[in-house]
């Protein structure tokens, strides 16, 4: 029953699809990691030796396999960056590395979408990023599987294709920070709660998607996902 007191319906609750099941993740925000794969660093013209850092997307920004992303306004730049997504069972504050797995329900590939010609001009501008990065539908996102059966991924191949053709492709064993890094480095800013979601950065490749792209992403040992990108929203 709801809760008289709140004076609209409250949202419904974001979530991720679990493998081979009818249950769900449900999704409390959204964390992403700029800059974790040197190549990427390389080919966006940055220094590779600064560490990365953190912005975030709402928990209603996830589409699930199989969705379509309407193409979304203001842009004519939209990049796809394949990304392992890391998804919290608890949280806390200064969680030490050695622990930081024990915090992890599960896996997925998801695609941090980036309006890229936004994102550059908030950068120059010296701007909040969330224009370029937190927009409706930027955080495709497959179906997660639990650490409980496929353990805790730290190599294994990491591919975007774009209408059949490979973009990205890289390997997990690449990443700059490592995921118990990333989860220990997150929670000295912001205490991590269950819920919590991460987008752990992306390989080189890059590149702009249109309407009508089909995206088909895969990271070895942990599942896939599929979107088509739509026209524009009237
Ligand atoms: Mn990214």
């Amino acid at each position: 029953m709801t809760d008289t007191r709140y004076v609209i319906p409250p949202p419904p609750q974001a979530a991720i699809a679990i493998a081979d099941s009818d249950r769900l993740f449900p999704v409390r925000r959204i964390w992403c990691v700029g800059r974790n794969y040197v190549e990427h660093i390389r080919e966006m013209g940055q220094d590779e030796r600064a560490p990365p850092f953190f912005f975030a997307k709402p928990a209603d920004a996830i589409v699930g396999d199989g969705g379509t992303v309407p193409y979304p306004p203001l842009t004519k730049d939209m990049h796809h960056e394949v990304e392992l997504v890391v998804a919290l069972k608890s949280g806390g504050r200064n969680i030490p590395v050695a622990r930081a797995n024990d915090c992890i329900w599960g896996y997925a590939v998801g695609i941090d979408l980036t309006r890229r010609d936004l994102q550059i001009a908030s950068r120059e501008l010296k701007r909040p990023w969330e224009i370029g990065k937190a927009f409706d539908h930027s955080a495709p996102c497959g179906p997660l599987r639990p650490a409980s059966e496929i353990g805790h991924p730290t190599r294994g191949r990491i591919t975007l294709k774009v209408n059949g053709a490979i973009r990205q492709d890289g390997d997990l064993s690449q990443m700059i920070w490592n995921v118990p890094e990333t989860i220990a480095k997150l929670s000295e800013m912001v205490a991590l709660a269950p819920g919590d979601v991460i987008m752990t950065g992306t390989p080189s490749g890059v590149a702009a998607t249109v309407a009508g792209d089909r995206i088909e992403c895969e990271i070895e040992g942990v599942g896939r996902l599929a979107v088509t990108i739509g026209p524009p929203l009237p």
